[in-house]
């Protein structure tokens, strides 16, 4: 089978000479783990801070060890009660064809009639529940906000408008960087008003598109677009500090938002949050993601990559913005 590993450690921008395709021999499962032949894997953001040997949140990969990260497979062997050859499981071995995988982290997922199973792992899966608890948990939001999302073609990004549209905005607004983005998020991505942040000054968009201001700010990018957001978020305005796409790459670091002190007199509330804090309210997430996706109310758009051998190029997409929606490895059929 085939994995791919950490090659070296890349300064700003990853190349694909920071990885290594590599064919690996796996043993057969030990007791308490499963065979699993992966068939979608996640490429995300967050594994480009995961790059670095720094310690955060989740600790760094290891140069010569496999990624990780979330994937979708079919069980081929188990050694556990409660898991069977071609039952379908959530993991989080991605990046190789087949894992080993400890049985207790792993969850048996069914497979949703119409819909595909890929979903696990955006609008259903943790895509989903980052929206869901950022935009309801972590900002408040209330009926009748009006709300800015940035990355707003992205995967969480379009998960928080059609949430924010869903759950009775009153005004919804995104960004996003080309010209196709902005129309889709018009058209399929729940906004009221987009713009593209390659335009102009985000500050000077986001005046145009939000004239009353903006209660609640899900922020994806960081820099410029939070600076943007704190000017013009209204009294007792709240920030879901969700992503800094734009400082993963950064080989210094950026000076904050310039205006912080504006969230004195504002009475701002700025805070950042971790999707697996809130695992409690995943099932709430289901029930009410599910019926919308069903319905055709809310969208999941995704941009599928196929194979573990264009896996790098799919990671390297997320972080150019080559992605709508979320984007996809499929590993096989
Ligand atoms: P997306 O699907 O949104 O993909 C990333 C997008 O970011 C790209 O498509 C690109 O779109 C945009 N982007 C890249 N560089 C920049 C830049 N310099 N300025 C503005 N936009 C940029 O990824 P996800 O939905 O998976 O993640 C979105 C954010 O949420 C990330 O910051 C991620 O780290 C964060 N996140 C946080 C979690 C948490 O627990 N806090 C959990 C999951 C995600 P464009 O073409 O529009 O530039």
């Amino acid at each position: 089978t085939r994995e791919i590993r950490l090659a070296s450690r890349p300064s700003g921008w990853p190349e694909q000479a920071n990885f290594d395709l590599t064919e690996t021999e796996l043993p057969a499962p030990a007791e308490g783990e499963l065979l699993v032949r992966n068939l979608f894997m996640s490429v995300d953001p967050y594994m480009r801070p995961r790059m670095n040997d720094v310690k955060s949140y989740v600790p760094p990969f290891q140069i010569g060890e496999p990624l990780d990260g979330g994937a979708v497979g079919e069980v081929v062997e188990s050694t556990v009660d409660g898991f069977k050859p071609g039952d379908t499981v959530l993991h989080g071995l991605g990046w190789r064809e087949h894992a080993l995988v400890p049985a207790k982290t792993a969850r048996v997922v069914e497979p949703i009639p119409g819909l595909p199973l890929s979903l696990y792992l955006g609008a259903l899966g943790m895509t989903g529940l980052t929206a869901y608890a950022g935009l309801l948990d972590v900002a408040g939001f209330k009926p009748g906000d009006t709300v800015f999302v940035s990355g707003a073609a992205g995967a969480v990004g379009s998960m928080a408008g059609q949430l924010a549209r869903l759950k009775g905005a009153k005004r919804v607004i995104g960004s996003a960087g080309s010209p196709e983005k902005v129309a889709y998020v018009r058209e399929k991505a729940g906004v009221d008003a987009a713009f593209n942040y390659r335009d102009g000054k985000v500050s000077d968009l986001l005046a145009e598109a939000a004239p009353d201001g903006i209660d609640v700010y899900f922020d994806n990018v960081g820099g410029e677009h939070l600076e943007a957001a704190i000017t013009h978020l209204n009294t007792y305005g709240r920030v879901a500090l969700c992503g800094a796409i734009n400082q993963y790459n950064a080989t210094s670091a950026e000076p904050g938002p310039r205006n912080l002190w504006l969230a004195i007199g504002k009475r701002l509330t700025l805070r950042g949050f971790i999707v697996r804090d809130h695992n409690d309210r995943f099932r709430d997430m289901v029930n009410e993601v599910g019926p919308w996706l069903r319905s055709g109310e809310l969208v999941a758009d995704e941009t599928v990559v196929d194979g573990l051998d264009n896996a790098v190029d799919a990671f390297l997409g997320v972080l150019r913005g080559d992605n709508t929606g979320k984007m996809i490895v499929r590993l096989a059929e």
